[in-house]
């Protein structure tokens, strides 16, 4: 069978999308390109903000297209948390929730033996025998959803030099804006044995660089009675057990939430010689006031508290981070407190996103929504102020010597191109040749488009 896939969201669902590639592909079937015609179109929905919901329906409508004779199967958050709305959704034959990847083949091939029945049902209906052609629903409630699936060793990653493993699934943390705990459940983590497999797989493929993903990543090992021989120290485990592993490469902790993390919690990690100096360390506000409201546990100084411990270790981390604009009740005060963190901390990359409505969240019930324009006013200053710090940030690199991963030759800058482990993107002006998957220790020279030049 000629399989396509399609994937919206973040990091986790593209990960599982390459998992369900690997089981298809090792029950011989053929994984074709998302363009291209196929017998089974599979498409990993999002539904972290309202576009994405609508990006999810638009891909289901469009895939069908490509083949009516095709089966449609959706999984993801979206099926997960509005599986009726999914099945609704003319063409669509299987509607599986977040849980279920593993039994995703089973699912296809129990309703192909159906359709096939069916098919002699053919005559039933000239028969008048009831047609049961209703999407097929395989969704657990959000509260089921209890263990962490394991769908073993990825086998097809895209890239060769940067791979992602997933390590923890869920999250029950309920920031009030968000939906995440409805479709992934409560925190689940992977056994380190099995990470530790995943990651010395890709060490030997010659990986350079390993990022740990989750939903809540820094939740990992947070279960009460979660212990690795006797060690209890989280995600700790994890990174002290890759960063044994022998080789030249590189860890990249994916995001950690200062819901889960303090300052004491990053002190544990700079023992670590392969950890890159950089975290993703998601804000959402400058403004204690709305911190409160979106049921974030921890303060503005709290969060401060982190990156001075991280400055002080290193004067150059790498630190990036999401805000929201326009979350109910934010006045102008609450937005310019977002504003003054953005310069307070110096990221080198803000993610500034519009509140987006998520039914069945508290915030979608709350009083005094912010005007749409108002919202996208103010993610545009957002954005505008993260552009001026990262230029501060990155001014503040020259001359210093950081290791960068070659990931390809740019051609519009007709150079070599790469990351830093405090996260920049670094233009090599130098014409030596390089390979993909090559350290290569430069001094970082001037800013360049949207990064720096490196010699
Ligand atoms: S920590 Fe908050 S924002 Fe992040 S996934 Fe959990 S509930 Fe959502």
């Amino acid at each position: 069978m000629k399989i396509a896939f399609h994937t919206l969201g973040c990091k986790v669902n593209q990960y599982e999308t390459e998992a369900l590639k690997g089981i298809f592909a090792r029950k011989e079937h053929e994984i074709v390109g998302e363009n291209d015609v196929a017998d089974l179109y599979i498409i990993n929905t999002c539904s972290v903000t309202s576009l994405a919901d609508r990006k999810s329906r638009q891909y289901i409508r469009r895939m069908k297209k490509k083949n009516p004779e095709a089966i449609v199967l959706v999984t993801g958050c979206y099926s997960q948390t509005a599986p009726d709305e999914v099945a609704a959704i003319e063409g669509v034959d299987i509607v599986t929730g977040t849980n279920e990847k593993r039994n995703i083949p089973k699912y296809v091939d129990e309703f192909m033996s159906r359709r096939s029945n069916s098919s002699v049902s053919g005559i039933a209906s000239i028969l008048d025998i009831p047609d049961n052609s209703e999407p097929e629903l395989h969704i657990l409630r959000y509260e089921e959803l209890e263990t962490y699936e394991e769908t073993g060793i990825i086998t097809l990653p895209e890239s060769r030099t940067r791979a992602y493993i997933k390590i923890q699934e869920g999250c029950d943390r309920f920031c009030s804006y968000c939906i995440i705990p409805y479709a992934r459940g409560k925190s689940r983590s992977r056994s380190p044995i099995s990470v530790i497999n995943e990651a010395k797989a890709l060490v030997e493929k010659g990986f350079k660089e390993i990022i740990l993903t989750g939903i809540n990543t820094a939740l990992y090992g947070s279960e009460p009675d979660f212990e690795y021989k006797g060690d209890k120290r989280g995600i700790e485990i994890i990174i002290s057990l890759i960063n044994e592993i022998e080789g030249d490469f590189r860890i990249r902790l994916s995001s950690l939430e200062p819901t889960v993390i303090n300052k004491d919690y990053v002190s544990g990690l700079f023992k670590y010689d392969k950890l890159c100096h950089h975290i993703h360390l998601s804000a959402q506000t400058g403004s204690d006031n709305i911190l409160g409201q979106m049921n974030r546990k921890y303060s503005r100084e709290d969060y401060l508290d982190i990156v001075r411990q991280l400055k002080a270790f290193d004067p150059h981390y790498g630190i990036t981070t999401d805000i929201i604009a326009g979350f109910p009740g934010e006045s102008d005060a609450d937005f310019r407190d977002s504003l003054t963190l953005i310069d307070e901390v110096g990221f080198c990359k803000v993610h500034a996103f519009n509140y987006s409505k998520r039914p069945g969240t508290k915030a979608a019930e709350m009083k005094s929504h912010i005007a749409p324009a108002v919202k996208s006013k103010r993610t545009a200053e957002l954005i505008k102020a993260g552009e001026q710090t990262a230029k501060l940030f990155f001014e503040g690199c020259i001359g210093t010597m950081r290791r960068v991963l070659i990931e390809e030759f740019d051609v519009a800058a007709s150079c070599f191109i790469g990351y830093t482990d405090n996260y920049i993107k670094t233009y090599i002006s130098d014409t030596k040749q390089y390979s993909s998957g090559e350290f290569v220790d430069v001094i970082l020279t001037e800013i360049y488009k949207d990064g720096m030049r490196g010699e």
